[in-house]
C-alpha cells in the first residue's frame, strides 16, 4: 500500500539544511511508491522550494508566516498540525535535530501518532516501514515499527543518504495560509555565536580535541586541520569545562552526536560518555600518549605519542597530497 509522506524542511541561514534532504530519502521508502511532501516553513521560503524538489519532494507546500520567521514550538507546531489537516498524510519526518527533537514529540503526542526518535535507517518489510535507531547511549540499536496509525519520525544527520540531486527539476509548490494564534514564547533576539565554518553536526570530518590538547591555543592547530580537510573542529567535555572551547562543540552522550566519515580524536581518553556521540563515525583516528586509553578500542587507526609532534607533521603530510 502506498502511503502520503510529509517532510517538514529545516531552514538555517537561508539555505535547506542536508538533514532535510536525507528525510526527503527516507520519506520515500515509508511512502513505499507514494508521495513525498516537503512542507517549508518560515517568512521568506519560496526560494527554497525547488531545491527541495531536486531532492525528491514530489510536491512542496510552503507556509510563510512573520512568526514562522525564527524557529518557536508554538509556531511550528500550529503551522505542521494545520498543513497535517489539509494533506491528511500517513506520516511526518523531520531531522533528529534541536528542532526535530522539540516538536517532533509533540506533533506525535497531538496526531495520537507513533514516533520514531533518532533513526539511523529506515526500511521497508511488506508495508511497514522499519525503523533502526540506537539505544543504550549506541551501545545496541533496535529496530521498530509503529504498529498502526500515524508513522512520525525523527532521522540523525549524516545517516540516511540523501538522493542525487536532478538540478532541472522544478517544483510543484502549493501554498498554506496558516493561523498563528497564542503564542506563549516570543524571541526577541537570536545571538549567534561567531563559531563559523560547518556545521559540526552535518560535517564529513570532524577534528576533535580533548583535555590532553591542554589549552585554547593548542586547539589552533585542531583548526588548521578541519580547514585543510573542510571538516569542523569538535571537542570533549574535558576539554570544554577546561574553558579551552565553547560548550557548543562538545560531543558526546550530554553533546552533540555526530556521523561523520572520517573522526580525528585528539587528546581524549574515550569515556563512554564521549563515545556515544562519536562511535559511529565510519573512521575513526585516534592520537593518543597513552597506549591503553580506551579511545584505541573504537578508533580504526591510532597513533600513540604526543599529539603536539604528530598533529604537525600529519597535517603537513595531508596538505602535501591534497596540493
Ligand atoms: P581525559 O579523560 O582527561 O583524557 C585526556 C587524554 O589526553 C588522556 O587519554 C591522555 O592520555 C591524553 N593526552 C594528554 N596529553 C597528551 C599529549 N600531549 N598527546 C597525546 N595525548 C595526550 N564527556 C564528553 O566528552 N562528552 C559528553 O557528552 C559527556 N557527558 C557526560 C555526562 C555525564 C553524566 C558524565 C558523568 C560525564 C560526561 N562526560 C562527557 C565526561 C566524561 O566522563 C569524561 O570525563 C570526558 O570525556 C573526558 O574528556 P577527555 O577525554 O578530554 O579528558
Amino acid at each position: 500500500m502506498t502511503k502520503k509522506v510529509l517532510v517538514i524542511g529545516e531552514v538555517r541561514d537561508g539555505e535547506l539544511r542536508n538533514v532535510s534532504f536525507e528525510a526527503i530519502a527516507a520519506g520515500k521508502t515509508v511512502a513505499n511508491g507514494g508521495e513525498v511532501v516537503g512542507v517549508l516553513l518560515g517568512d521568506n521560503v519560496s526560494g527554497l522550494t525547488d531545491v527541495f524538489a531536486q531532492y525528491g519532494a514530489d510536491r512542496v507546500i510552503v507556509a510563510e508566516h512573520p512568526d514562522l520567521k525564527t524557529y518557536t514550538t508554538d509556531a511550528y507546531q500550529q503551522a505542521i498540525l494545520q498543513v497535517f489537516d489539509i494533506e491528511n498524510p500517513d506520516g511526518v519526518i523531520l531531522g533528529h535535530t534541536a528542532m526535530g527533537k522539540d516538536v517532533g514529540p509533540r506533533l506525535a503526542m497531538k496526531l495520537q501518532a507513533g514516533l520514531m526518535s533518532d533513526a539511523v535507517s529506515v526500511e521497508l518489510d511488506g508495508d511497514d516501514a522499519i525503523f533502526t535507531r540506537p539505544i543504550y547511549s549506541g551501545k545496541a540499536f533496535e529496530k521498530k515499527k509503529v504498529k498502526e496509525g500515524i508513522v512520525c519520525a525523527t532521522i540523525r544527520p549524516n545517516n540516511i543518504a540523501a538522493l542525487e540531486q536532478d538540478p532541472t527539476k522544478k517544483a510543484d509548490v502549493s501554498t498554506v495560509a496558516v493561523d498563528i494564534k497564542d503564542l506563549r514564547t516570543v524571541i526577541k533576539d537570536v545571538v549567534q555565536k561567531a563559531t563559523g565554518g560547518v556545521d559540526l553536526s552535518e560535517a564529513n570530518v570532524i577534528v576533535a580535541g580533548g583535555r590532553g590538547v591542554k589549552s585554547k591555543e593548542g586547539f589552533q592547530p585542531l583548526q588548521e586541520l578541519a580547514d585543510l580537510l573542510g571538516g569542523a573542529v569538535g571537542a570533549s567535555r574535558g576539554a570544554c569545562d577546561a574553558d579551552y572551547c565553547d560548550y557548543g562543540l562538545q560531543i558526546g552522550q550530554t553533546g552533540k552526536v555526530v556521523t561523520p566519515d572520517l573522526y580525528f580524536a585528539i587528546g581524549i581518553s574515550g569515556a563512554i560518555q564521549h563515545l556515544a556521540g562519536m562511535s559511529n563515525s565510519k573512521v575513526i583516528v585516534a592520537i593518543n600518549k597513552d597506549p591503553e586509553a580506551p579511545i584505541f578500542e573504537v578508533a580504526d587507526y591510532g597513533i600513540v605519542g604526543d599529539l603536539f609532534e604528530i598533529l604537525p607533521i600529519l597535517t603537513e603530510e595531508l596538505r602535501n597530497l591534497l596540493v
